[in-house]
């Protein structure tokens, strides 16, 4: 199952209730998960937990927030595509053990989440979830036996592969871990009564809270008595943070391992058209992912910056909806042209990425028939070419549209005018952060831990080899080859 969420902690002075800095925290992280939502709060006493299925407003009201008393808590938002929709995965996810309670909420994937959960069904423990969320809920419980927290979650640490930002409510203690390569985000802010911890630094200013700085990644912050300590746990040579958060997935107002993702996505439009320059009338965004791209586009290209595209805000992520159909359907509901800024115009059209292609296809038709003369596709990723197996939800091999056509197949399947991605180097250029830091395993086939299939081949990646492929259509690996046939690096050669 592959999940993409969001996780807050919150540790304030005793009396100054958690759970509404929780719920406007959870609110400013609802873009990384509108499945379900909770929230978990401990005063010292007791624990009280809410959460359910939707956005934050259906899941909590004003009565809700008052109920849930407690000084400590920790929320999460939770988005899943695969079959998890259902309450038993909502988080977080409380579990009793003989000397307390734990409460835990988790943005990332595990990799080694079957074998440790096979293993913990061995000793007898029962789950209730599919969810990778309640094998680490175990398995930090199982160290809670006969360890101190603080031990038991560095032990919880070497047996997990993958991706995991971590908010634990061990009792009234809260712990925070990111995972030794830190994949995914997780910062720290300080706010008047306390301290808050979040996905997304977006979180910590709209509680008037000031950032303090990302976690390390291999770091464990424990918090208590208005104040934390840090214990850095596991120190790896190199990290591997999601490139896919920059491109798309955060939000541009935050703050992501010391990069401000708004000027990330302003640098990778300019690249874009230092790579792929076209002259044109205008530079229109597909809204709202390809807006600061698109920005950046027309600053570097000196083309117009004009709105061709409207978005109705109230329709959820089209991606979010199961089966072809509907996904075409929510399109069309979701983007309308404003005709007159597109009639007799060439087209310089920016989004932040293609997955299936189905939403460029349509996006396009539906410019063409407003009136626009030529569409010209830029894109603010380079090919998507390999599933994600850390925690975002993309696709599947089968279903990636990169994975099967070189640029000019997919260029013709969305009927563009022309198509240009932003390459891989210059990407990474663009993100600020050295290539061997980043993760860019949906670009390359090429992943940072072991997974069963892959290849894990990461350090000293030559990245202009993968670009190279794209460029001369090399088809990159596709399912069905033979070991012998792939090439290093997950290029195959013929
Ligand atoms: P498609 O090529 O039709 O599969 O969809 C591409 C569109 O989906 C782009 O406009 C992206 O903004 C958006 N998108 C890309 N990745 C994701 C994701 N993981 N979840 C939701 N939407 C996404």
């Amino acid at each position: 199952m592959h999940e993409e969420c969001g996780v807050v902690g919150v540790s304030f002075k005793k009396e100054s209730p958690a759970a509404l800095s929780i719920y406007y925290a959870l609110y400013a992280l609802q873009h990384r998960g509108q499945e379900s939502a909770g929230i978990t709060v401990h005063d010292g006493t007791q624990v009280r937990t809410l959460k359910g299925m939707g956005l934050v407003p259906d899941v909590f009201n004003r009565d809700d927030i008052q109920k849930l008393k407690g000084h400590v808590g920790i929320g999460h938002v939770r988005y899943s595509t695969t079959g998890g929709s259902k309450i038993e995965n909502c988080q977080p996810l409380l579990v009793s053990f003989r000397s307390g309670t734990i409460a835990i909420a988790h943005n990332g994937n595990l990799v080694n989440s079957k074998e440790l959960r096979a293993e913990l069904e061995k000793e007898g423990r029962i789950f209730h979830s599919d969810s990778d969320t309640e094998v680490i809920a175990h398995l930090l419980v199982k160290k809670l036996m006969y360890s101190e927290p603080q031990e038991a979650v560095r032990e919880l640490m070497r047996r997990l592969i993958g991706s995991y930002s971590l908010v634990i409510l061990v009792d009234n203690e809260l712990v925070v871990v990111r995972d030794p390569l830190g994949v995914k985000p997780l910062c720290l802010g300080e706010i008047d009564n306390g301290f808050v911890v979040a996905s997304e630094s977006a979180a910590i200013d709209i509680l008037g809270g000031k950032f303090i700085r990302d976690i390390a990644p291999g770091e464990m912050l424990v918090f208590s008595n208005g104040a934390y300590e840090s214990k850095p746990i596991v120190k790896s040579k190199n990290y591997a943070h999601c490139v896919f958060e920059y491109i798309y997935f955060a939000r541009p107002d935050s703050i992501i391992d010391g990069e401000l993702v708004y000027n990330v996505r302003m640098r990778i439009g300019k690249t874009l058209f230092e790579e792929h320059p076209i002259s044109a009338d205008i530079v229109s965004p597909v809204p709202d992912s390809g807006i600061t791209s698109a920005i950046g586009f027309s600053k570097k290209s000196g083309i117009d910056y004009m709105e061709g595209l409207m978005k109705n805000r109230y329709i959820g992520r089209t991606f979010i909806m199961p089966g072809q159909d509907m996904r075409e359907t929510a399109v069309r509901l979701k983007l309308n042209t404003i005709k007159p800024n597109i009639e007799g115009k060439s087209i310089v059209l920016v989004d932040d990425s293609i997955v299936r292609g189905t939403t460029s296809r349509r996006i396009i038709d539906l410019m063409r028939r407003s009136g626009a003369k030529e569409v010209h596709m830029r894109v603010a990723s380079p090919p998507i070419i390999s599933p994600c197996y850390l925690g975002i939800d993309m696709a599947t091999r089968e279903e990636l549209v990169a994975a099967h056509k070189a640029v000019k197949g997919v260029e013709a399947l969305i009927n563009a005018d022309s198509l240009g991605y932003v390459s891989i180097e210059g990407l990474v250029r663009s993100i600020g952060i050295p290539a061997d830091d980043l993760c860019v395993g949906c670009l390359t086939g090429s992943y940072p831990v072991e997974i069963p299939g892959e290849q894990c081949a990461r350090r000293q990646l030559k990245l202009s080899e993968f670009d190279d492929a794209r460029k001369e259509h090399i088809p990159l690996r596709s399912s069905g080859l033979e070991d012998s046939e792939k090439v290093t690096l997950g290029i195959t050669e013929n």
